[in-house]
């Protein structure tokens, strides 16, 4: 395949922009090489600047959901955009989108849209220490939660890759109300919370967790942090930017049935344009300015153009209850094509499936936590990125990633990149 054009365009970027990418995971440093500048996306396809098409397994991490450029979303831009871009003040839409999305999803009563899936997670550890009065929360190791001070401990895929998972610019101070567990360890959490008895705001998690790849969590998981934050008064927060709209209508909380205090959303939630969200139960979400004391703000937030693209996405998929059928068998037959290419060609390879999201891990380990996941052979996933890139087929340029499928993905789709998996499977 050609790619003068995108090492081109990556040797230009590199003079004005950090890395020449503006979020670091694009970057390709872990799989090697230059990355593909897109020109343009289309249902199943991503267009690069040398005319490459490729089939999409990532679909700008998750928002896609539908696949590129869907014709209902456009249009709900280009008639938003007729009325204007942005009014820093309030308008109908915001309470149309607020609406569903407590119609939606199970936890939420009360929902303040922000501009991304970080803003979302900020801002809800600050309600929930608000809230409680406690300055202390535990997250796992391997989940990400954007890139807020607080959070950039053991952060999953792109501080992994990077090789430097704590960040410099973060204070000790800040790091010190940070409490690290394992993820799927009960046990240890636990231990946190006696340890720090009365000083826990929040727990938050990945529900099913996409950043170290794609590790569910494992049975009674979720229940019993649940059980912990019910007898310590503690916030449970499930960080659902990835999960929302995706594993079920309602994200992982219907999926799985537990009912967290507060989640975040992001990703889905605006179609595609930059927009994040949380919300939870009502005596909590009055926390936030100006109805309580907790401040959160935005000049953009809840901007109409991108109110259109999220409520024009949510409403077809409040509507559309087959979408979350259809995008279980994409995925279970996908799944089931490459486990049948690893028994085939003798290899041990793991891979953890659930619904739309799926990672191959290049390890003979079950992945169900972080240092699991950190058993992968990393070089050996480098050099089948590239083959499956050559092949056509654009996935997630890290091992800790997890890919998200669309329903624009049909058999045809579903064919190729199984053969394309199977001849470089065979390769490496
Ligand atoms: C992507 C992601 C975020 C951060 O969202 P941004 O919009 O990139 O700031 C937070 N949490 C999870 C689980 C994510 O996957």
């Amino acid at each position: 395949m050609e790619s003068k054009r995108s090492a081109a365009l990556f040797n230009e970027a590199k003079k004005f922009i950090p890395g020449g990418v503006n979020s670091p995971v694009r970057a390709f440093k872990a799989v090697g090489g230059n990355p593909v500048f897109i020109r343009r996306a289309d249902g199943p396809y991503l267009i690069d600047e040398d005319g490459n098409s490729y089939i999409e397994l990532i679909n700008s991490w998750g928002p896609m959901i539908l696949g590129h450029n869907h014709p209902m979303i456009r249009e709900a831009v280009i008639k938003a955009m007729e009325d204007g871009t942005s009014f820093g003040a309030p308008t109908e839409r915001e309470i149309r989108i607020a609406e569903l999305i407590t119609h939606m999803v199970p936890c939420v009563d009360k929902v303040r849209m922000v501009n991304s899936g970080t803003e979302a997670t900020m801002s809800a550890i600050r309600v929930a220490r608000g809230y409680t009065g406690r300055d202390k929360f535990i997250k796992f190791e391997g989940n990400y939660h954007g890139h807020g001070d607080s959070f950039l401990i053991s952060a999953g895929s792109g501080a992994i890759t990077m090789g430097n998972p704590d960040s410099p610019g973060v204070t000790v101070g800040t790091a010190k109300d940070t409490l690290l567990a394992p993820y799927n360890d009960l046990e240890a959490v636990s231990r946190l919370v006696e340890a720090n008895k009365d000083e826990i705001a929040a727990i938050i998690l990945e529900p099913v967790a996409g950043n170290m790849g794609c590790v569910l969590p494992e049975p009674g998981f979720l229940q019993g942090l649940r059980e912990i934050c019910d007898d310590e008064g503690i916030v449970l927060i499930f960080d659902e930017v990835m999960t929302g709209f995706r594993l079920s209508k309602g994200g992982a909380q219907e999926l799985f049935g537990i009912k967290p205090d507060m989640c975040t959303l992001g990703k889905i939630i605006g179609g595609g344009m930059p927009v994040g969200a949380y919300g939870g139960r009502k005596e909590i979400m009055e926390y936030v300015s100006p109805e309580g004391p907790v401040y959160q703000a935005g000049t953009l937030s809840g901007n109409p153009i991108a109110m259109a693209a999220g409520l024009a996405m949510l409403e077809y998929l409040n509507s559309h209850p087959e979408v979350y059928v259809e995008l279980e068998q994409i995925g279970t037959t996908l799944v089931a094509g490459i486990k049948e290419s690893l028994t085939s060609l003798g290899l041990p390879y793991t891979i953890n499936h659930l619904n739309s999201m799926y990672s191959l891990f290049f390890t003979d380990q079950n992945v169900v936590d972080f240092e699991s996941a950190k058993t992968c052979d990393t070089g050996r996933f480098g050099r089948y990125f590239q083959g499956m890139l050559q092949k056509g087929i654009y996935l997630a340029p890290s091992q800790f990633e997890s890919l998200f499928l669309s329903t624009a993905l049909k058999s045809e789709h579903i064919d190729r990149i199984l053969d394309a998996n199977e001849a470089v499977l065979k390769s490496l």
